[in-house]
Parts: structure tokens; sequence; C-alpha cells
């Protein structure tokens, strides 16, 4: 995408599909013209008012949908001479596997509850204020929203994964109106955002001191949940609780009705797997970033070697800055989390299954196909670390196929068919 920073509207992003829905052109717009709209799946800026925009441009520099310089920001952002770079990590101080020492908190979490356990620490330290989390909304269970989280109780509301589009509107502009100390947790791509953001806005970078994120290798969009209810043939009005990833090691999607019955519980990869690209986020097949290098912290999961035996849960982490990794040390220390630091090669290997896409022939395919169609593509400042291939090309192609379908309520017989075929060869 040539000369992306003289882009002056936000709706240039929507029209190239480079919109991830993250909502932040909302909150740096001045002028208030920009409204976040559910569109596709996803939520974007659907309703730009022209009349009252005047192309200051400030919603396209906040916008992570673009791109990013993540090469040049992250050397400014961990230039502590300790910091080693990797070519698919980015840059790091080291690499750890953990969780918290409070059985609940780790049963419950997406992982090991790292990621709850620290915030926790934090709030009850007095370090922060809050926490900007994602949890369900109260009055429906299955709809992801942002909030900051000020107490253990608001925290523990937002422990696990939402495997689905999350909008941060409102979010930052929340921060500015209180002070304190804040730490955002988010994917990859809304970190980029809001380290933009906070380039822009000053004050924002004085209040938030610490930004958590998530591996990523893709998030789906909301209709994803309509097909895993249709597939599992549950009543959306019949659940008050939902959770992806509910209770011990790896976890399982668990609804529940008003009485606290399971409506079903069905275990993450059985049902996470077949969903395949189906219902993936366009914009990710051009994301490079699956280790929020952008973050001070980044967690995931760690299914690899010694680490298989445990079920109760286990996250990993990549500290990329000193505080942040004597902070974790400290909370060791204190005996709230257990931690060992792991080789930078095993994480990797636990990560592998995105090699090939995050930076390799899968995003040089992706590319190709995107300007084929005739839109433009975000631009980083690393390079990608493999050439040109026509099988990832055939691959793309496919994957758009496949998410036309999951758009489509009425081809969604295909995704099942091919979910039922796909669980039998994985002997699921
Ligand atoms: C869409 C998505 C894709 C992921 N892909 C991978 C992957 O490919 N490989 C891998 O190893 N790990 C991946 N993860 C991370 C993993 O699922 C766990 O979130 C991570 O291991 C932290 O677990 P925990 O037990 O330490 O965190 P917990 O204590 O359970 O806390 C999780 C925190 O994440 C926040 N959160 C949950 N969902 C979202 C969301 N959608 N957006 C922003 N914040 C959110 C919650 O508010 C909570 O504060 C992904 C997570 C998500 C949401």
């Amino acid at each position: 995408m040539k000369n992306r920073h003289m882009q002056k509207n936000i709706s240039f992003i929507v029209n190239n599909g480079l919109c991830m829905g993250c909502g932040l052109c909302q909150d740096s717009c001045h002028k208030k013209c920009i409204k976040i709209q559910h569109k596709k799946g996803i939520n974007i800026p659907a309703y730009v008012n022209k009349n009252l925009c005047n192309q200051c441009g400030i919603c396209v520099k906040v916008c992570p949908g673009k791109g990013c310089d993540i090469g040049s920001l992250s050397e400014k952002l961990f230039d502590d001479r300790r910091t080693k770079q990797d070519t698919h990590v980015g840059k790091y101080i080291s690499c750890y596997a953990g969780y918290s020492n409070d059985y609940d908190i780790r049963y419950n979490g997406a992982s090991g509850g790292m990621v709850s356990q620290i915030l926790i620490y934090l709030l009850e330290k007095k370090i922060i204020t809050g926490a900007a989390v994602v949890g369900f909304k109260q009055d429906e269970p299955l709809t992801p929203y942002v909030y900051i989280a000020k107490t253990k109780e608001q925290i523990l509301a937002a422990q696990s994964s939402k495997y689905c589009t999350v909008s941060y509107e409102t979010t930052a502009q929340q921060i500015l109106n209180t002070p304190g100390k804040y730490v955002v947790v988010g994917l990859p791509c809304l970190i980029q955002g809001f380290r933009n953001y906070e380039n822009t806005f000053k004050l924002f970078k004085e209040r938030v001191i610490g930004y958590f994120a998530l591996y990523c290798s893709a998030t789906k969009n909301i209709y994803s949940q309509d097909y895993l209810l249709y597939r599992y043939q549950i009543n959306r009005q019949n659940i008050s609780s939902f959770t992806y990833r509910g209770e011990g090691c790896m976890g399982s999607m668990i609804a529940k009705n008003k009485t606290g019955n399971k409506l079903i519980e069905i275990e993450l990869l059985k049902y996470y797997v077949p969903l395949r690209g189906f219902f993936n986020i366009s914009r990710c097949a051009l994301c490079i970033d699956h280790y929020g290098e952008l973050a001070d912290v980044a967690f995931g999961d760690i299914h690899i070697g010694e680490f298989l035996k445990d079920n109760i849960g286990i996250s990993s982490w990549v500290s990329r800055n000193r505080y942040w990794d004597n902070v974790i040390k400290q909370i060791s220390d204190e005996g709230f989390i257990s931690m060992k630091e792991i080789d930078i090669e095993l994480l990797k290997k636990s990560q592998k299954y995105c090699f090939k896409h995050k930076k390799g022939k899968g995003i040089v395919a992706a590319f190709t196909v995107h300007s084929f169609l005739g839109k433009k593509n975000p631009e980083y400042d690393i390079p990608f670390l493999a050439g040109w291939d026509m099988k990832f090309v055939i691959r793309e192609f496919i994957n758009i196929a496949c998410r036309f379908i999951g758009r489509h309520k009425s081809l969604w017989w295909i995704i099942k068919m091919l979910d039922k075929n796909y669980a039998e060869t994985l002997n699921l």
C-alpha cells in the first residue's frame, strides 16, 4: 500500500479489506464522525460522517490494518542491550513456561492462568489502577466486550480466550478520561494499534504502563459462534454462560443454562480444528505478527515435550522488556506463580503450525492474491522469510472460497459435512 500515511479517511482501509475490527479509529476521531457498526461478522467503521470529517488522517495513523513499522518500533521500545532478536518472535529478553499457583485461576484460564494472575497481583499491589480485558456481556453471554477491570473479581470474569472478533471502541477514551496506570491485554494487531495510538495521544502513553499480547495465528468472525450453535444444535436463548476453553488444560467449549447445567461440553481441538479457516477474519491472512512483537510480554500455550503431561494448564510467554521481566520474577519469588525459563526454539516448535504462514510462503501468497483482486496490501518494515510458491497461492484462493462459505449460512452444510469427515480422519 503506497503512501499509507497519506490516506486521510478510514473508509480506504475498509474498502481495501484491511479492517480487522479493532475499533480504535472511533476513539481517535476528534470530530466523532466514525461509528463502529456490526457488518460482515466484524465490527467495522461502517459509518463515517463525510460532512464532519476534516481529513486530519489520525484515524488512519492509528489503524493497525494498514500495516505497521514493527521493526523500527520494536527497536525503539525494547532497546535494552540485553534484548535479542529472533526472525519469528521479534525482540525478546527470555522465554518462559509457567502457571498460577492458585488452582482455580490456573484451571479456569485458557492456558496456565498467567495473564489473570499477573493482573490480579498488579491490582492488589496497586501497581495499576485497571486493566483492559475481554469478558462476555452479562445479558448476552456469547457477546465479547472490553472493559477496564479494577478488581480481582472483574479480572476473573474475563478469564480465558475469546476466539472471535473483539472491538476496543471506547477503551482508549475510558483510559484517557480516568487518571491512573493501566495494562492493556489484546491480540498482536490490537497492540500495534495501541502503539500507534500512544504515539499520537501522549497522555495515553503515560497511563498505559504495559501491553500484554496473546500469540495469535488468526481470529474468527462472529458468524463462527452462530455456526457452532447450529453445528451442535444449541439454542442461544438457553445459554446463560459460555466459555471457549473452560476447565483444564486446552479446555473445552462449555455452555451452561440458567440452572448451571451443561448444555454442551466439547474439547477445544474437537470443535476448533474443524472450523479451519471458514470463519477467519480476512485481514488475518495478511498478518505477520504471531507473537505480539510490540507487546511488553506476549502469552500463549505450550503443548510440547514435558508440558504434554500437564492436564491443568501451562502458559508460555516471551518477555521483551526488563521491567516486566523483573515484575514477573518478583511475582514468582512471592509464590503466586511457578515458572521456568525455556529455550526459544522449543517455544517456536510449539507454534510451528503457523510458521509457513506468518512471514513465510503463506503471507507472500496472501499478498499476491490480495493485490490480484485489486486491493491494497498492508505495509510492514520487516522482510518476509520465504519466496513465492504456487501451491500456497492456490491454497489462498481456497481459503478465500472457504471464507465465502463461512459468511453464507445457506452453505454451512458444507462445513458440517467436512467437519464430520475431518474429525473421523483425525480420530476425534
Ligand atoms: C483469538 C486468539 C488466538 C490465539 N492463538 C493462539 C495461538 O495460535 N497459539 C497460542 O499458543 N496461543 C494462542 N492464543 C492465546 C491463548 O489462547 C491464551 O489466551 C494464552 O495462552 C493466555 O492464557 P492464560 O491462561 O495465561 O490467560 P488467562 O488468565 O485465561 O487470561 C486471558 C486474558 O486474555 C484476554 N482475552 C481473551 N480473549 C481475548 C481476545 N479475543 N482479545 C483480547 N484479549 C482477550 C482475557 O480478557 C484475559 O484477560 C490465542 C488467543 C486468542 C484470543
